[in-house]
């Protein structure tokens, strides 16, 4: 086989180093770097550079994976809020419904989600159940009875009574999520 000048193994260099090179170019270039320095150190050199950029690829793949699952974290997150503040919205609605015992269900729900999602800042949900509940009892027995002033004092614990149920049920959805929570994390252990 003729013997290829030095400008011809550096144009073959990357043809070879991507796998495309033709099998006669390939043991050129090899014949080529065994006999010549100047050419070796550049296959060398080339192969390192690939070895960069293939790392880089796949550290920004590994970026790119964090991201999108970040991005669908921060959905959840954002779907179970919702889930949240809707829940706490209907279940306080249905006091004093037919269908208020369902809140024996919704509230604990909306508490296993605050934990799932806010982990301890769940508290705050709690307490939003709490204040949302107390409010929306109070303004609707004023209004219910609004001239009737006999009746100050269940203005205020008739509204505290729903709050602390409702939101006493969303604090075990907490706590029944932590436990899962600890149990699980025990069991991957
Ligand atoms: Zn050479």
């Amino acid at each position: 086989m003729n013997k290829i000048s030095c400008d011809i193994c550096m144009d073959l260099i990357p043809l070879v180093k991507d796998n495309v090179a033709s099998e006669d170019s390939y043991k050129a270039v090899i014949t080529h770097i065994h006999e010549c320095d100047e050419c070796k150190e550049l296959f060398d050199q080339t192969e390192i550079e690939n070895t960069i950029q293939n790392e880089n690829i796949s550290e920004n793949k590994k970026i790119n994976d964090k991201k999108i699952i970040s991005k669908i974290k921060n959905q959840l997150i954002l779907m179970a809020l919702t889930l949240v503040v809707i829940g706490s919205f209907i279940g306080v609605m249905l006091t004093e419904s037919e269908f208020m015992f369902y809140n024996i269900l919704i509230m604990p729900v909306i508490g296993s989600l605050s934990y799932f999602t806010l982990r301890k800042k769940s508290y705050l949900v709690v307490i939003a159940i709490f204040s949302f509940a107390y409010l929306y009892h109070f303004i609707k027995y004023i209004m219910e009875g609004l001239f009737d002033k006999s009746q100050i004092a269940s203005f205020i614990t008739a509204p505290a009574m729903w709050a602390s149920i409702y939101s006493g049920l969303c604090a075990l959805g907490v706590l029944i999520a932590f436990l899962l929570y600890i149990a699980f994390r025990k069991e991957n252990k």
